[in-house]
């Protein structure tokens, strides 16, 4: 099916078919020296990829989802606490908090950005908490739960508005933990540092994912959490390999969460170009704009604010009819996707949670409008015309055929 698409949504094989040699050669080096877990290309790729957050360490594990759970377990969130975040990103944000033993509460999204807003995150932090419960942590009216941590989510490459939200954590002595899974090298214009900043810099610790579809990505699953606190940093590095400091001496109990040689091998190889891709992302998402054009009311652009460099992981519009959009777009051989369609708060998992529709109508609204276009390094020119075309095209027979219906 995919290779009927004439724009595919992502394509990872022109990046793959490049750089062939040199991964087939980080293989065979792990075959012939037989280290396929940890070793020097863990940890080579551990100070690369913290050199390139701006931080002092970076702890390679098994994913995403394991690096945020492992950052929240060692920055101190004990089981029964309260962690909030955004209903509106992937379910793994959710997971790891839950699996921490902690439980996700949420706020809702700024519509133009949407990332957590900052307004609605005081609001639950002042209104709906007592204010100073245990440890001038606020407790959650609702559930009686002592505030821990917050998990800001800079959602498709773009990172959340990170000053206000570290001076909330810090006026309710709260742990902020990234979730940078969509934003490597993503930056933001701290106004209280007068200086731009890594996303995986800011908070006590983030967390990041080398899914491969990411804009980092392995030839399978990885992940790492990024730190400047050396004693988290420790703490990870147990929790990760059964809570051992020393082999066969467990100091507590800790996971199989290890990130692998040869995936770090892989990474270390991307690494290099990660920056030129970032680029190359930022480009298209400057083409889309020109083909989008400033009149086009129907497709609401991206908002990218003075204060952030986004690195578009994703490219996401906002469309009135989206399904017939999408349908539309298939036909015409471009692939789109949506990311995502149900905020967490209605997801059938998480309705032990007790959250109805209503709760976050932000995000709710948002979920189903939003389309995401296809979006990757090599995407061309030409592919772009093609998408926008299409969308401008259908979007058009949209209007018509409801005026049509009107009259
Ligand atoms: C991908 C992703 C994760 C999880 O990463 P995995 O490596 O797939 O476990 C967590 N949060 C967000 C926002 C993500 O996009």
């Amino acid at each position: 099916m995919c290779a009927a698409y004439k724009v595919p949504f992502l394509d990872l094989t022109g990046v793959h078919a490049e750089l062939e040699e040199e991964l087939v050669t980080v293989f065979r080096r792990a075959l012939r020296t037989s280290g396929f877990v940890g070793g020097p290309e863990v940890e080579q790729f551990e100070n690369e990829f913290a050199r390139f957050c701006d931080v002092d360490h970076c702890v390679g594990v098994s994913s995403g989802t394991d690096a945020l759970r492992f950052a929240l377990v060692a920055a101190g969130v004990e089981p029964g606490e309260v962690v909030v975040t955004v209903p509106n990103t992937f379910i793994a944000t959710a997971e790891a908090i839950s699996q921490a033993g902690a439980l996700p509460r949420f706020v809702d999204i700024e519509e133009r950005t949407y990332n957590m807003d900052v307004e609605r995150l005081a609001d639950y932090l002042g209104t709906r908490c007592i204010p100073e419960g245990g440890n001038g942590r606020p407790v959650d009216k609702e559930t009686g739960k002592v505030v821990k941590a917050i998990v800001p989510v800079h959602l498709y490459g773009q990172t959340a508005e990170m000053d206000p939200i570290l001076e909330l954590a810090e006026r309710h002595n709260l742990t902020v933990i990234e979730d940078a899974c969509q934003a490597h090298g993503a930056e933001y214009f701290s106004k209280k540092e007068n200086r731009w900043r890594r996303a995986g810099s800011m908070g006590r610790a983030a967390a990041f994912s080398f899914y491969p579809g990411k804009n980092l990505g392995a030839c399978g699953e990885g992940g790492a959490v990024t730190t400047n606190d050396p004693e988290l940093a420790q703490k990870i590095r147990m929790l990760r390999d059964h809570g051992q400091a020393k082999k066969y001496y467990h100091e507590m109990e800790g996971y199989n969460g290890r990130l692998d040689a040869i995936q770090a091998g892989f990474l270390r190889i991307k690494l290099k170009h990660l920056s030129e891709w970032n680029g190359k992302r930022r480009q298209a998402a400057g083409r889309y704009r020109e083909l989008l054009g400033t009149d086009s009311h129907e497709v609401i652009q991206p908002y990218e604010p003075d204060w952030t460099r986004a690195v578009y992981h994703l490219f996401v519009v906002r469309v009135a009819q989206r399904e017939e959009m999408m349908q539309h777009l298939a036909l015409a051989g471009v692939g789109t996707s949506i990311h995502y369609p149900i905020p967490l708060h209605l997801q059938n998992a998480y309705q032990h949670l007790g959250y109805r529709p209503g709760d976050f109508p932000v995000a709710e609204k948002v979920a189903s409008e939003i389309l995401s276009l296809p979006m990757f390094p090599g995407l061309t020119r030409d592919q772009q015309n093609i998408v926008i075309a299409q969308l401008l095209t259908s979007g058009m027979e949209a209007a018509n055929r409801e005026r049509y219906e009107a009259a």
